[in-house]
């Protein structure tokens, strides 16, 4: 599993290295050759989110949730870890069937 993350500017709206750091934790050891794209802003987020096969693009308090290149739904900054983490699991239920 490859995961980008966007380097952070001061566009960045979201906390984002723990979110990052939390994923990580998460998909260890994980094999499927998956991208998960983790960007901090709306401006330059969503192209490379779009690109993932799961992503999320971060906002002031909320994010777009990105699959397929297609959004899935608004989530609320608490939610981030748990949302990205389900969608990376569909995901992944989808390719092993
Ligand atoms: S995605 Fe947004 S926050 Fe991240 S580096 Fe690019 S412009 Fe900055």
């Amino acid at each position: 599993m490859e995961i980008i993350s966007c380097p952070t500017c001061g566009r960045c709206e979201i906390d984002l290295l723990p979110l990052v750091r939390k994923i990580e934790q998460r998909v260890k050891g994980i094999a499927t050759p998956l991208t998960v794209a983790i960007m901090g802003c709306v401006v330059n987020g969503p192209g490379e989110a779009r690109e993932a096969d799961v992503g999320i693009a971060g906002g002031r308090s909320k994010g777009a949730l990105f699959r397929k290149g297609q959004v899935v739904r608004k989530i609320r900054e608490k939610d981030f870890a748990v949302a990205l983490f389900e969608e990376i699991e569909r995901t992944l239920g989808e390719i092993s069937r």
